[in-house]
């Protein structure tokens, strides 16, 4: 019924709208006998308007789909091309909100450097909370100090940060980075599996395993 509602005012809300574009359009921006100056008023009321146009379509669903015009497929309510990118985000403020859609690596290619190999690197800071989308496809690099060129693997990177904990998760691994804020400078950083620490330097980790009864691992919590 709400859904109904929305789809019948956003129609006729978008096809008032393109009436008065049609309007300045046909009456003011085709006329040869109008000053420049006046022009340029019109010409500006009909790009505003095409911006509310912009803002109004993000809430089309194409509903009534598409029809044939000379540039390609157009929606029959509010007139995008099919396809098109949109270039703002339509979200609620109340209840959830979706963003883009899940991309992973879409090639076996190696591509020449990582601007190529780019598919998506995405940031959104949400209510205080970093998070970053980074996919790419395999690329070619020599940043990485040595001479030769490396192979990058194709990947989907994502990272949250709160409190200054950053955390990693790609395809092959989870990494939780703490807040290393009072960390002396220098001090060398090691990186070992549990039993390869001794059980009394182990007792210094605040690290909780969450197992189950064939010790398959199901998860682990930090305490802080
Ligand atoms: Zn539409």
């Amino acid at each position: 019924m709400l859904k109904d509602s929305v789809k019948n005012s956003v129609k006729k809300e978008l096809k008032c709208l393109l009436k008065s574009m049609d309007f300045i359009s046909n009456n003011f921006l085709n006329r040869e006998d109008i000053n420049k100056g006046k022009l340029q008023i019109y010409f500006n009321i009909y790009q505003q308007l095409g911006l509310t146009w912009e803002f109004l379509a993000l809430q089309c669903k194409h509903w009534d789909g598409y029809k044939k015009v000379k540039s390609g497929m157009v929606c029959r309510t509010c007139g995008k091309v099919k396809d098109t990118h949109d270039f703002y985000y339509l979200i609620p403020e109340m209840g959830f909100k979706k963003i883009g859609k899940m991309l992973k690596p879409s090639s076996q290619k190696s591509f020449n450097n990582k601007r190529k190999a780019q598919i998506l690197n995405d940031t959104i800071e949400f209510h205080g909370a970093l998070l970053n989308v980074d996919v790419h496809n395999s690329y070619k690099s020599n940043l990485l100090k040595g001479k030769n060129e490396i192979n990058i693997a194709a990947e989907r990177n994502v990272m949250l940060k709160e409190q200054g904990i950053k955390c990693y998760i790609d395809g092959h691994l989870i990494n939780v980075e703490l807040n290393n804020k009072g960390r002396k400078v220098g001090k060398k950083i090691y990186g070992n599996f549990p039993w390869e620490i001794k059980g009394e330097k182990l007792k210094k980790f605040p690290v909780i395993f969450d197992f189950d009864e064939s010790y398959k691992l199901l998860g682990l919590t930090i305490l802080t």
